[in-house]
Parts: C-alpha cells; sequence; structure tokens
C-alpha cells in the first residue's frame, strides 16, 4: 500500500484579524483552514504517526495533514487553541524553551519588533493537556550552524530537558531555527534523542528522505482558499531554501 500524500503545515503566529504581518494569520482564517481540512477528508495526525507512516509503513487511510507551529507565542492559547479543541485536531508547537514568558528577542534584530512574547510553563501545561504536542524550536533561536560544537548541545538538548521538566514527560520533536542544518546538527538532534526534525524545506512529507528532515509547507498571511488548497494539493515541488536568504529578514 502506498503512504497518501501527507502534508506537514507550517503557521508560526494566529493572531488577531486585524494584524497584518506576514508570519501571522488571522484567527478567522485559521478557523476557516481548518474547516477546510475537515470537509475535503484530511485526517489530522501527530508528527509520530507520519514517521511511522512513512519510515515504518504504518499505513494512513487517507489523505493527511501535521499541523505545526513554530516559535511558541504566547497568543497561541487564546487564538489558536480552542480552534484545534473544537475540531479536536492535534498538533505540535515547537517552542523557544530559553524564552519562556519572555519576549522573542531573536526578532528583534530583523524586520520585525520583537515584542511578541513566548508562552509561559503554565500555558505550556495547558495546552499540552488539551491535546498539543510541545517540541523543541532550541533554548534561544540561533543560527545554529554558527554556533560551537559545546553551544549547540545547550541549545540541542538543555532545551528537551527544560521542557522535559516543565511537562513532566519526554519531548521527542525537533524543529530547526530558520530551517538551518547540516550533516552534524542532524547528528547532535539524533543522539540527543529526538525522534523527528523538522525543516522550512517545502514539499510534500513523502519527499523527506529522513524523519530529522521533514519537508513543510508555509501557511502565511495572503493565502487564500485557492492558495491554501494549491499549496495542499499542487505545490509538491521540492525546493531547499537558500540558508543567505534565512539570515536576511527571514525569522523562521
Ligand atoms: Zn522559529
Amino acid at each position: 500500500m502506498t503512504t497518501p500524500n501527507l502534508s506537514i503545515l507550517l503557521y508560526h503566529r494566529i493572531a488577531g484579524d486585524r494584524e497584518k504581518k506576514a508570519h501571522s494569520v488571522p484567527v478567522a482564517k485559521f478557523k476557516s483552514h481548518m474547516g477546510w481540512l475537515k470537509a475535503s477528508g484530511h485526517d489530522v495526525i501527530s508528527i509520530d504517526r507520519a514517521r511511522r507512516a512513512l519510515f515504518h509503513d504504518e499505513p494512513l487511510e487517507r489523505r493527511s495533514v501535521v499541523i505545526t507551529f513554530d516559535d511558541g507565542y504566547a497568543d497561541f492559547v487564546d487564538h489558536a487553541f480552542p480552534i484545534l479543541q473544537e475540531f479536536s485536531y492535534p498538533a505540535v508547537v515547537y517552542v523557544v524553551a530559553g524564552l519562556l514568558g519572555q519576549p522573542a528577542r531573536w526578532l528583534a534584530d530583523g524586520d520585525r519588533d520583537g515584542d511578541e512574547t513566548i508562552m509561559d510553563a503554565n500555558a505550556l501545561r495547558l495546552i499540552q493537556q488539551g491535546g498539543v504536542e510541545i517540541g523543541s524550536h532550541t533554548n534561544s533561536h540561533p543560527l545554529l550552524h554558527r554556533l560551537s560544537p559545546d553551544e549547540r548541545v545547550l541549545e540541542i538538548r538543555e532545551s528537551k530537558s527544560q521542557l522535559e521538566n516543565v511537562l513532566g514527560l519526554a519531548v521527542e520533536s525537533f524543529a530547526y531555527p530558520y530551517g538551518v542544518y547540516n550533516p552534524e546538527i542532524m547528528q547532535e538532534v539524533i543522539d540527543a534523542g529526538y525522534t523527528t526534525a523538522v525543516t522550512v524545506n517545502r514539499g510534500v512529507a513523502n519527499h523527506s528522505n529522513s524523519p530529522y528532515v521533514f519537508s513543510r509547507k508555509a501557511i502565511s498571511w495572503g493565502d487564500s482558499p485557492i492558495g491554501f488548497f494549491h499549496k495542499l494539493y499542487l505545490d509538491n515541488g521540492f525546493k531547499r531554501r537558500p540558508q543567505q536568504g534565512l539570515v536576511n529578514g527571514h525569522h523562521y
């Protein structure tokens, strides 16, 4: 049996309906995305189920998606969480573990203002109890390839144990800041005990050649219904983001 088309959707912030920022999707629009997934007969599955389907031949019955959120913005609790609960959809939030309850500092040196805040420990426990998986997005959201091996250990391993202390259970999923990885970084993620890692490479998850370099499809503010379905059904070509572009104004 071949695995049906499997997409991993990448959201950042679900914001108030009047906020127009490239990395934000308004609440009403996010709610329609979830409604369209349901109406079009998609199954929403966990990242681990995706791993088992693609790399251990566990069958998927229908077209499936994984819903992921990067960074862990505090307003997730008010904006995205109630909608996910309404649809009973699982999701994974990759949190910057060293900035719980603090401003998203890495944004401040780029094209955004850095006034956004990361969820605190209580918020993480609340959404976890409501069916949201918490993954690590490092401690401070650095460009991992620019760090020494020792600094990378702190970012990759200690973010995991810090989140595990907060949550009281294993943290198994990782997202590379800015989508930056190389063979050494991948190996460090594997050695730290994660079972999956996601990138910002564009494409269906089926094209991923390892559970540590899952491709995703970024959903942004400007996505109309047609754009959303285009990404879901048609936009399947693999495209690795050029790393230099990541530093100049893209803050994944
Ligand atoms: Zn990020």
